[in-house]
């Protein structure tokens, strides 16, 4: 990832790609302690646009906020860090990473000296399972990994640290000859994906866990509101695993993810075993409104001028 041309905003200026460096003694390196977003452009008929960059751009505020870190720049500069990541890498679409961190001013978690720093990054980056898995849907593991505890990491902010708790999931699924993991709460109820929500279909209605255990996901967010507008039934509540077992239809949510179906859950099968009919009613609505196929919603796309 690092060697290559490009150039990344870093602390308000535009760097060289091979020159966004920082140092091996940077905080949150060592302990962790740090803020991101995924973000994602699109191509469409007006150009390139962001998806939803205000409400990334709140909640990478929110999580900096819970966290104790201050942000040195406004969010109209990181609306306007992003948008030019996207510009001058002379994308047409894009994942988008944000990433607030403590510098290397100091050593310890005593370290009262530290400065926030800010980098936005942008690639090409495609399907996050490959284009086949928004078809066929995935095969899925339920983790020996626990979701965090909304009292040990702080489970609304999207930090750096809480990823190890994904990485040790998805490890565990993937080398499983899963796809994807599936956390449990500390309670033992559905939480979520590594790094998606969840949902599940049963006699037409959808089912996504409250936000407690899981991220308050933008997705998550857009899909309840495309759902709403189809007169679909939604209930957000605790979600048994062995209620995923007997659903109609699954899916995972994401801005890296999307809308991806889930076939397979625990070697058993979910619904017709592929991409269920309201899975696919919600995953085109998806992609029509990120690709600016249909005009709802034009204040999601901010056009890349
Ligand atoms: N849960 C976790 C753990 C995630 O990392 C993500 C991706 N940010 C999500 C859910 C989905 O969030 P969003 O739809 O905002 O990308």
């Amino acid at each position: 990832m690092a060697d290559r041309d490009g150039v990344i905003w870093y602390d308000g200026e535009m760097v060289e790609w091979r020159n966004a460096t920082t140092h091996v003694l940077t905080h949150s390196l060592h302990y962790g302690m740090g803020v991101f977003e995924g973000v994602r452009a699109y191509k469409t008929p007006k150009g390139t646009a962001i998806f939803r960059l205000e409400a990334h751009t709140d909640r990478l505020f929110e999580s900096a906020h819970i966290m104790g870190m201050k942000i040195p720049f406004t969010k109209e500069e990181v609306n306007q860090a992003v948008i030019a990541a996207v510009r001058d890498n002379n994308l047409d679409s894009a994942y988008i990473r944000p990433l607030a961190f403590y510098g290397s001013e100091g050593m310890g978690i005593r370290a009262d000296n530290l400065k926030v720093h800010l980098i936005v990054a942008a690639w090409h980056w495609g399907a996050y399972m490959g284009d086949e898995a928004l078809q066929a849907g995935i095969k899925v593991r339920t983790s020996s990994f626990t979701r965090h505890h909304v009292n040990i990491t702080m489970t609304r902010a999207k930090s750096s640290g809480a990823y190890v708790n994904s990485m040790l999931a998805l490890q565990e699924a993937v080398s499983g000859g899963a796809d994807e993991a599936l956390l449990l709460d500390p309670e033992g109820y559905v939480a979520e994906g590594s790094g998606e929500n969840i949902f599940i279909i049963k006699n037409g209605v959808i089912y996504t866990p409250e936000v407690t255990a899981c991220l308050n996901g933008i997705t998550r967010n857009t899909i309840l509101t495309l759902a709403k507008e189809r007169g679909i039934e939604i209930v957000e509540k605790r979600i048994t695993r062995d209620e995923v077992y007997i659903a109609d239809e699954a899916f995972f949510t994401g801005t890296a993810a999307e809308v991806t179906p889930i076939r397979e859950v625990d070697n058993r099968q979910i619904g017709i075993g592929r991409r269920g009919p309201i899975t696919e009613v919600l995953q085109k609505a998806y992609f029509d409104l990120v690709t600016g196929e249909t005009d709802a919603y034009p204040e999601w796309r901010t056009i890349v001028s």
